[in-house]
């Protein structure tokens, strides 16, 4: 399988609007963090995880003409605001319209129907997303185009649930700040994890650099990378030289393959 890293920044991005720091005026392409996303390619299907703001900018980039299904961590803006982009997609084979599956909890779909009203009008205008919404229940895995995919959820904030997946040898994790312990049992005996890091500070919904290591440390996989960052981060090449071996901070255009 080969996971392709479309974003790995917060909510802001990085640079953040008006700010001066190194990070955000750094000429190295790493410290450039459009919001946080990723494109798996697995056997025969291609998703998306989330569909933020940056989702029109980040399929360009790939250069793909067609998605199988977007899965969605959660209903935050930064990983749902670009989904009105799905449209594109639809109309690639024009005049066939090929519907977008998109897959997420009750709530967060809940609140997909409200920000994309339109999308779901009995009477639609011409030319709106056509979108499959595909209800998942997060403590039971589902299949997405014949291949199984594991929920795994965690707390965002105290009564804010957020699913990860897992795709056989790798799981995706991101705007965790913390994990039970028969979740985190989900991710036993990965090849690769992908989890969210915003910062070295604490912070109240995200986890730490140190918190995602702790995590690394006990899930232990052959390779772990960092993603949703935060200009606090510090420069990659500073950062990167700082990691324990095997974890490495993901960066826009990264592509990585897992064998499975
Ligand atoms: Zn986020
Ligand atoms: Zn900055
Ligand atoms: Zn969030």
């Amino acid at each position: 399988m080969r996971l392709v890293f479309l974003g790995t920044g917060t909510s802001q991005g990085v640079p953040v609007i008006g700010c001066r720091c190194a990070v955000c005026t750094s000429r190295d392409a790493r410290d450039n963090r459009l919001r946080t996303s990723a494109m798996l390619e697995w056997g025969g299907v291609r998703l998306v995880i989330d569909a933020g703001p940056d989702f029109r900018q980040q399929m360009l980039r790939t250069g793909v003409r067609r998605i199988d299904a977007i899965l969605l961590t959660h209903e935050h803006k930064d990983h749902t605001g670009g989904l009105d982009d799905v449209r594109a997609f639809n109309f690639v084979d024009y005049p066939t319209i090929r519907r977008v599956d998109v897959f997420g909890t009750e709530r967060t779909l809940r609140c997909v129907r409200k920000d994309f009203d339109y999308a779901f009008d009995r009477n639609k205008y011409r030319g709106v997303p056509e979108i499959e919404l595909r209800v998942i229940d997060p403590a039971h895995p589902f299949r997405v185009g014949g291949r199984e995919v594991v929920p795994v959820r965690g707390l965002h904030s105290p009564r804010f649930e957020v699913t990860g997946y897992r795709f056989g040898p790798l799981a995706y994790l991101t705007d965790f700040k913390t994990i039970a312990p028969e979740e985190e049992a989900k991710l036993a005996g990965v090849e690769v994890l992908v989890v969210n890091a915003l910062r070295p500070q604490p912070h109240d919904s995200h986890f730490s650099l140190d918190e995602a290591l702790a995590l690394i440390g006990r899930v232990a996989p052959r390779r772990a990378y960092l993603t949703h960052m935060s200009h606090d981060m510090g420069l990659h090449a500073l950062r990167a030289e700082s990691l324990p071996e095997g974890v490495f901070l993901a960066y826009d255009g990264l592509e990585i393959y897992v064998n499975d």
